[in-house]
């Protein structure tokens, strides 16, 4: 049966079918002259069919990615295969509202598109149907679900009490910045240290206040470094910062600094004060380092030199 013989009746049934589609359908001629433009179309667009029909898309439409749509519709019609547009890739192609009120949040519409190079009996590309299907609850579970698992991979970095990298992903750094000056080269310093009598705390003030001495050691080391220095807790009461493109004249600055401002902190418990102090240790990359481990393993002798000294000081590797 040729098209030829297309009943009317047939027609206006067909008419009735795309209208009821949860899609949008859009039908163009080469010349992006509008052939269709089915219900959904209508709704979201606010442009009814009369007022579009044998316009040209572009200039009824002037928000669309123009070129971008031009290049896909290009696209079909050489290769005569269907072309697709995933919203992961562009989200939104006609900037529809999203009237779902499921969809808080994600006002415009995100879209997937197919589209069909439409060939007459003779097999040349005539026309071009352009589908269009709202994934607005998709995209927004799935934006949802990214954001959610963004947001454990960070807790699962941090450590709980101070909020500071946890010792697991604070080595994996000092591993990729070994890595980094291995290759590239660069000066960049590690510095450890530890709370000097910590046990004292402890067990003169009790577990609670050895807590708060621990956080109070973490946020006052949070505003002596900068944003890009990489701090740690490295275990109880012992902290890693690394020092990324710091030499260790530098670095020692930066530990004489913390050192004396955590010597003049005092805490408040139980209503006596305390006071306390730590010990440094400071060693810069070196290539002869055979791993992150020996750099690790020098600052870890430095500070170990600082306590045998006398403690509350700072000693260089
Ligand atoms: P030094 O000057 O040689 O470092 O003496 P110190 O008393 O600080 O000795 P050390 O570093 O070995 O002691 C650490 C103590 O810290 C032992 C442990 O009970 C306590 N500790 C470890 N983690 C925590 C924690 O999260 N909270 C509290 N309150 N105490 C902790
Ligand atoms: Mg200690
Ligand atoms: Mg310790």
């Amino acid at each position: 049966m040729s098209t030829m013989t297309l009943d009317l009746s047939d027609f206006h049934w067909t008419m009735q079918l795309i209208d009821t589609l949860d899609a949008g359908l859009v039908v163009i001629d080469k010349d992006y002259k509008v052939c269709a433009w089915n219900s959904f179309m209508q709704n979201y667009s606010g442009i009814n069919a009369e007022n579009i029909m044998g316009q040209c898309l572009f200039a009824s439409y002037p928000n669309l990615p123009e070129e971008w749509l031009k290049a896909k519709l290009a696209s079909t019609e050489k290769l005569k295969t269907r072309g697709f547009s995933n919203w992961e890739d562009r989200p939104v192609i006609f900037e529809f509202k999203n009237f779902s009120p499921v969809s808080q949040g994600l006002l415009t519409m995100y879209q997937n598109m197919v589209i069909t190079p439409l060939k007459s009996p003779t097999g040349i590309v005539t026309h071009f149907a352009i589908m269009l299907q709202d994934v607005s609850e998709i995209a927004k579970s799935k934006l949802h679900l990214k954001q959610s698992n963004e947001k454990l991979t960070e807790i699962g970095r941090r450590d709980g009490l101070t909020q500071l990298f946890n010792r697991a992903y604070w080595e994996s750094r000092l591993f990729d910045e070994y890595v980094q000056l291995s290759t590239t080269g660069g000066r960049s310093t590690l510095v450890m240290f530890d709370i000097d009598h910590f046990k004292r705390v402890n067990d003169g003030h009790g577990h609670a206040v050895g807590d708060q001495v621990i956080k109070d050691t973490a946020r006052l080391l949070m505003k002596t470094a900068r944003e890009t220095d990489f701090c740690g807790r490295y275990g109880g009461e012992e902290f890693a910062v690394l020092l990324a493109n710091t030499t260790i004249d530098q670095a020692h600055y930066f530990a004489e600094r913390l050192r004396k401002r955590i010597a003049g902190l005092e805490i408040e418990a139980n209503g006596s004060t305390i006071k306390f102090t730590i010990s440094v240790g400071l060693s810069e990359f070196d290539p002869e380092d055979a791993n992150h481990v020996d750099w690790l393993k020098r600052v870890d002798k430095a500070l170990y030199q600082s306590k045998d000294n006398g403690r509350n000081q700072t000693t260089v590797a």
